[in-house]
């Protein structure tokens, strides 16, 4: 915890000027959000208590976001004197709004938080990153998939549904997130498809290059939420890092976990492959953040660390899902 509020203090260059007003109902309680975000990205918050609090409630964009408090201590390293939480929430692509409010309430043990009145706001304006068109030639069964693939299509959709809906009430992740491969970027977040010439839906992942069979890590510490094979994103891990944070890993050659299975930051969880809609062997990585596709690099750490099995091949490799 130290070390992730280290690092957010680091990335968002929080200081007193970026802190909004505070609502005085539990005294002392603080929110700390960057000023800006762009749509697409995801962007972290503290909220701040100087008495105790059994966890925080965020308000964003109607709906409310649930964070443990860490008590004071507790985050190891430096001392802190206070209860505080971390939480990362997303900014949807679609976001129509020049700026979005946030809140923060605190919850006290055994104190009902059914309407939840913020106690701290916050501003934040919103802005568009460019988001190129990419132009992309692919098997055409991927871009108007049989009759017969449809209800396929539509189990495969409702499996990802089912695994994104299982909530883990512990964060697991910690910031930088880790690189799954240690190659560059060959396609980016939010980018326009276009299919055989078809414009087709936004890229919600960031593509990676990786070689065919090279080891893929998990970004953070969670829990295996979905092992399987589907029809556009291939062989397919999903993982639950906690308070509503997924990573996704698409077209892998093989998975190495299975359903349930307990991983950790760094761990090989399945090799690079070239299955599902792709041009060629690739890492498709997704993050989720309480349920929306999120860009992940602002979050990836600069370099792999080290894997726990063997080393990582990379080299340029294809494109996309
Ligand atoms: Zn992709």
């Amino acid at each position: 915890m130290t070390c992730l509020l280290a690092c957010m203090v680091r990335r968002l260059a929080l200081c007193a000027a970026c802190l909004a007003l505070s609502v005085p109902v539990l005294a002392g309680v603080r929110l700390e959000a960057p000023e800006k975000a762009a749509r697409g990205d995801a962007f972290l918050a503290l909220a701040v208590s100087d008495e105790p609090v059994e966890r925080f409630v965020f308000l964003w964009r109607g709906k409310t976001f649930t964070a443990r408090a860490e008590a004071p201590g507790e985050t190891g390293g430096q001392k802190s004197a206070s209860w505080r939480a971390v939480i990362l929430l997303p900014v949807p692509l679609e976001e129509k709004a020049h700026s979005l409010e946030l809140g923060v309430a605190a919850a006290v043990a055994g104190r009902r938080t059914n309407s939840v009145a913020p106690q701290a706001l916050t501003r934040l304006a919103l802005y568009d990153k460019a988001r190129p068109v990419q132009k992309l030639t692919v098997d055409k069964k991927y871009v108007n998939p049989p009759a017969s693939q449809q209800a396929r299509i539509r189990k495969d959709r409702e499996k990802v549904r089912q695994a994104l809906a299982q909530f883990l009430p512990e964060r697991c992740w910690t910031m930088p997130l880790a690189r799954p491969v240690p190659g560059g970027i060959s396609s980016l977040f939010g980018m326009k498809r276009v299919f055989n010439g078809q414009p087709r839906s936004v890229h919600r992942g960031l593509d990676m290059r990786g070689a065919l069979g090279a080891p893929v890590q998990a970004c953070a510490d969670g829990q295996v939420a979905l092992v399987d094979n589907l029809y556009f994103s291939g062989n397919v891990v999903y993982i639950n890092h906690g308070e509503g944070v997924f990573s996704a890993y698409l077209h892998l050659s093989e998975a190495q976990v299975t359903p349930g299975e307990r991983v950790r930051k760094g761990q090989i969880i399945g090799l690079v492959g070239a299955t599902g809609r792709v041009t060629g062997p690739h890492l498709h990585l997704s993050l989720i953040v309480q349920g929306q596709s999120v860009d992940p690099q602002p979050l990836l750490a600069a370099e792999c660390i080290p894997a726990v099995s063997s080393a990582t091949s990379a080299h340029a490799g294809g494109l996309n899902q």
